[in-house]
């Protein structure tokens, strides 16, 4: 019994008690046949037995399950050999719950040597034990974390070799790690060119440097690049030494392709892109931009947009800043060049968001080329407007000229054949008539040339008035009858047999028609038949002239129309003409506001059509 040295006012076993009872560990006194004897205050708290109740039964009441014969054999190997047995187990309360605890049993000996009894302390670990779970279920996570993450995770020693890295890094690799531990780092995944930078940055982080976000490519068991960005963390002992690296590392290589490709189409745009904060200041610009600007990118790049815009900052009159556009697309503009001319651009411009940040972004066509095209061609128009005018003057003033004396020429062959002023021989009644009819040929000839140019000159007027369709046909059908009977062919009508009242200009009606028609006769053989056909529409009058004819070869349709146009083998002696009947029913038709038509097929026959639009006055 130990005697406390001090003049204490209670007794040594009170003390001894109270220290018992205070005690935050349970405290259970067992006879050695482990019968409990004794229970502290804590004791009845942790196993919600009081004292009474649990005095003289066996300790298994607080066991949740049997010793094991293991546990027993280690227990008492202590206990008898005078050692106490510590461990954790699993206790069990009153009320059936259990709960984790420290316990340490331990043999108390009497002065003899012999054991008297156990004495058990027992501690609630329940919180340590759920805490330590928790952390183990932390590393666990971590472990499958690294395990599963699509990030590298990568152990280099302080040699730069390789110690660890994850299940990711062995898939992106083609390594296992087992092929590889203890291998450098940089011989195995570097490519050649990066080696001495990346050595060196390696270095850095070793020395207490770590580096972020640096990005350099490592190469696979196949021999492929993969670009990886890098997260360097040094690895240090306790004692602040550091041992190793740990490098986090993302396979960027997908993003840094489709950045590649972006940046690729943005330089190779056939146009100039410019990106515009909205501080006024260029922020980029591509290849195009500078070969249009004549500008180095370094050059425009951080300036005020007015170094290009004819607009511009200084003016403060941009349409998407100051005018609150969203916006705009095919402006005709212009972009003020390096040498200070201002090149004629078609911009589109549009108000873009990058992350957080508005700017406007333009996209803009060099149109110098398309403007120069344009105005050549307006020139040579006009060119080619006033040669045709000038043409048309001379070819009206010579048909004028020429008409004048033919029509002696015509009158006096006509008095001398009529014999009035005496008699002819067969010779040269022969002579006289050729004479009349080669005037006559020239003639016509001059007086179509008369009527185009005339009409191109812009001198002829129509002259409209209303009149029935079958008359005007009557007249002409007489009028080519001459042409058509010669040759034996069957003219037909095809129209509506009631009254076709049309509002035009008869005689260039009639004149059209007749050309039309003596075309058909001239070039359907003998025996053909040429109809003509003609229908009131809505708002036009349609009117046909088809033939059995020769036909006119497709190559020959579009030009037809044009003066002095002939479809080759009728520039031979069989058909004489001019060229110009067509180009002139062309002319009268579109006076009238009409169109022509034509269909054809070699060998077959063509129809020639055209519209004559309704506009007659309602009063
Ligand atoms: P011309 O008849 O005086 O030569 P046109 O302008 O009237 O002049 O006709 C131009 C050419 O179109 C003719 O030379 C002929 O080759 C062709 N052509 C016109 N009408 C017909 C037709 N009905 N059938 C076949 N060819 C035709």
């Amino acid at each position: 019994m130990y005697n406390l040295e001090f003049n204490a006012p209670v007794s040594n076993s009170k003390i001894f008690e109270d220290m018992i009872q205070q005690s935050t560990d349970a405290i259970i006194y067992t006879t050695p046949d482990f019968t409990i004897n004794f229970v502290n205050r804590t004791a009845e708290e942790m196993f919600g037995w009081n004292l009474p109740e649990i005095k003289g039964k066996p300790i298994t009441i607080l066991h949740e399950q049997n010793l094991t014969l293991q546990q027993k054999k280690e227990m008492f190997s202590d206990l008898y050999s005078g050692e106490p047995h510590e461990f954790e187990d699993t206790r069990k309360c009153k009320d059936g719950s259990t709960f984790y605890c420290q316990i340490k049993i331990s043999p108390l000996f009497t002065e003899k040597s012999r054991i008297y009894g156990y004495l058990g302390i027992i501690r609630d670990i329940t919180e340590e034990k759920q805490n330590e779970d928790s952390l183990i279920k932390e590393i666990d996570l971590l472990t499958s974390l690294i395990g599963t993450a699509r990030v590298i995770v990568a152990v280099l020693d302080r040699q730069g070799k390789i110690v660890y890295y994850n299940p990711y890094m062995e898939k992106l690799s083609g390594y296992e790690l087992k092929e590889v531990k203890g291998e450098n780092w940089f011989s195995r995944f570097i490519p050649e060119k990066e080696k001495e930078r990346t050595r060196s940055v390696f270095k850095k982080a070793i020395a207490g440097h770590p580096n972020e976000g640096n990005v350099n490519p490592i190469v696979t068991k196949e021999g492929k690049e993969i670009i990886v960005e890098w997260y360097d963390t040094a690895l240090k002992n306790d004692d602040g030494e550091v041992t190793g690296l740990l490098a986090i590392g993302n396979d960027i290589t997908q993003r840094v392709e489709a950045e590649e490709k972006l940046k690729t189409i943005h330089e190779n745009m056939p146009g100039g892109i410019l990106m515009i904060g909205q501080d006024y200041i260029i922020k980029d610009v591509n290849y195009r931009t500078c070969e249009i600007t004549g500008y180095k990118k370094e050059e425009l790049v951080g300036q005020l947009c007015d170094i290009v815009c004819p607009k511009g900052s200084a003016s403060k009159k941009c349409p998407i800043w100051e005018e609150g556009q969203k916006g705009f697309r095919g402006m005709d503009t212009t972009i003020k060049c390096k040498n200070g001319i201002k090149k004629p651009i078609l911009k589109n411009a549009q108000e873009i968001s990058i992350k957080g940040d508005t700017y406007i972004l333009e996209m803009f066509q060099d149109i110098s080329e398309r403007k120069n095209a344009e105005e050549n061609a307006i020139e040579a128009k006009k060119a080619a407007e006033e040669a045709n005018q000038a043409k048309s003057e001379f070819l009206a003033n010579m048909s004028h000229e020429l008409r004048t004396p033919l029509n002696s020429v015509i009158g006096f062959s006509d008095i001398l054949s009529k014999e009035v002023k005496g008699e002819l021989n067969d010779n040269q009644k022969k002579y006289v008539s050729n004479i009349a009819k080669s005037g006559n040929h020239l003639l016509s000839l001059i007086n179509d040339i008369l009527d185009l140019s005339k009409i191109e000159a812009g001198q002829k007027q129509l002259e409209y008035s209303i009149f029935d369709l079958h008359e005007a046909l009557d007249e002409i059908s007489k009028l080519t009858k001459p042409l058509t009977s010669k040759k034996n062919i069957g003219l037909q009508m095809d129209m509506p047999s009631e009254d076709i009242r049309i509002y035009a200009d008869r005689k260039k009606f009639k004149q059209i028609m007749y050309n039309l028609l003596s075309n058909a006769s001239k070039f359907t053989p003998a025996k053909g038949t040429i109809t003509i056909f003609a229908s009131q529409e809505k708002d036009k009058l349609k009117v046909a002239v088809s033939d059995t004819g020769i036909g006119i070869p497709e190559a020959d349709q579009a030009t037809i129309f044009e003066p002095f146009q002939q479809v080759k083998p009728s520039k031979s002696s069989e058909h004489k003409g001019t060229g110009l009947g067509l180009s002139l029913v062309r002319e009268l038709v579109e006076m009238h506001g009409g169109q022509v038509g034509l269909k054809s097929e070699v060998g077959k026959g063509s129809t020639f059509t055209f519209t004559i639009p309704d506009k007659t006055p309602t009063d």
